[in-house]
């Protein structure tokens, strides 16, 4: 075991500050990562402040980001894929337990012994999983990613939740060209979504809360951005979505969205809030709609979602802060003040 330099939360009400945390040596299938950014993710702010006690209660101290590129250091003598000087990525998931029927399948997410980057309990050191805020980091190899060297490293960096979290299921509900997609929420998964959406050419439609952010849409490649608190342009969408992700943090009405499904659209949920969403079952069954829910993607599925942002040049839009103003990015993505994934650049946790 080493000491890695970390930021880390010692209570829900705590700000993160800095710490140290055991990380384990290299064993013989891990590769030992100087991480150089991680991004903020929304989920990092709901696991520091425990808005998720029911589905995950938060143990502290708490290391969030599991949006983490970097530059291998130290590989274990059975690794095959990755050596010194590679770069290299990490997302929400550090282990499973490879063996299942969902792991064989590529879609390790939904393994029943699934280790997530932080605050799951680690098979290694009997504590908790710590993850990106932190200047190294040591993750078996299966769940490291190859980093396309045309890419923006701090723009990469959210790729690996806000960008597979969106490109998934995108590619689940199959939508292609000429479809109407709606993206609910302009934050960091949001404009994700509405990238992706346009890459496989689809008509996208933004919807958002914050007016200041049409122009932003727009220059995002969104066809149309509606402010959704305004009921006649809401209205003038009824019965006409293919398919609509809903990124949104906090409570909203979802209605709202379903109703401008058309026959048998789907409407996914990948914002996570903290609170349960009140359905009402004639948004629903009137036009034959569908509501599901989609967590990030497998590991040959976030590959491939790398491989594509390196085809057609797709990053995140950043701002690169260093770790010092993490707590001041938690209060402005509350605001929904961020244009559009804060990327920490490590080389300033000294
Ligand atoms: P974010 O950057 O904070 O973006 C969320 C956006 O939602 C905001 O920018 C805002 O967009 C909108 N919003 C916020 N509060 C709202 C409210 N009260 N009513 C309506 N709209 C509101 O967050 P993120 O990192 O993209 O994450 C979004 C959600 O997805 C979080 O709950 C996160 O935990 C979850 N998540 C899920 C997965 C998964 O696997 N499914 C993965 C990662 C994250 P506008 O200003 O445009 O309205
Ligand atoms: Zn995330």
């Amino acid at each position: 075991m080493y000491n890695a330099k970390a930021y880390a939360a010692a209570s829900a009400t705590s700000p993160l500050a800095s710490s140290t945390i055991p990380r384990r040596d290299p064993t013989e299938h891990d590769v030992q990562i100087q991480i150089l950014f991680c991004g903020i993710c929304h989920s990092d702010l709901h696991t520091v402040r425990n808005e998720w006690a029911s589905f995950s209660p938060t143990v502290y101290p708490c290391t969030p980001g599991h949006e983490i590129v970097g530059r291998v250091t130290r590989v274990g003598s059975a690794v095959t894929k990755y050596k010194a000087g590679d770069l290299v990525a990490v997302g929400c998931m550090v282990d499973s337990d490879g063996t299942c029927a969902e792991c064989k399948a590529g879609l390790e997410q939904f393994c029943p012994n699934l280790t997530l980057t932080y605050n799951a309990p680690d098979k290694h050191t009997g504590r908790v999983t710590y993850g990106g805020y932190s200047d190294s980091i040591v993750v078996n190899e299966h769940f490291v990613l190859r980093v396309p060297t045309n890419l923006d490293l701090a723009g990469t960096a959210p790729l690996l939740c806000a960008g597979i979290t969106t490109y998934s299921p995108l590619h689940r509900w199959k939508v292609t060209k000429g479809q109407k997609v709606g993206v609910v929420g302009l934050g960091g998964l949001g404009h994700m979504g509405v990238k992706f959406a346009h890459a496989l050419g689809a008509h996208v439609v933004v919807f958002t809360t914050s007016p200041s952010k049409t122009e932003d849409a727009l220059r995002l490649c969104a066809n149309e951005v509606v402010v959704s608190k305004n009921a006649n342009e809401m209205q003038k969408h009824e019965g006409s979505f293919d398919f609509i992700l809903d990124t949104v943090s906090a409570n909203h009405d979802i209605n709202a969205y379903l109703k401008l499904l058309r026959r048998d659209g789907n409407l996914t949920l990948v914002g996570a809030p903290e609170k349960p969403l009140a359905v009402d079952a004639f948004s629903l069954l009137l036009g034959r709609r569908s509501l599901s829910g989609s967590p990030i993607g497998g590991i040959p599925e976030t590959q491939e979602m790398l491989d594509f942002c390196a085809i057609n040049n797709i990053t995140a839009d950043v701002e690169v802060i260093p770790i010092q103003k993490v707590n001041e990015a938690y209060e402005r993505l509350l605001k929904s003040d961020v244009k559009y994934r804060f990327s920490i650049d490590m080389a300033s946790l000294t």
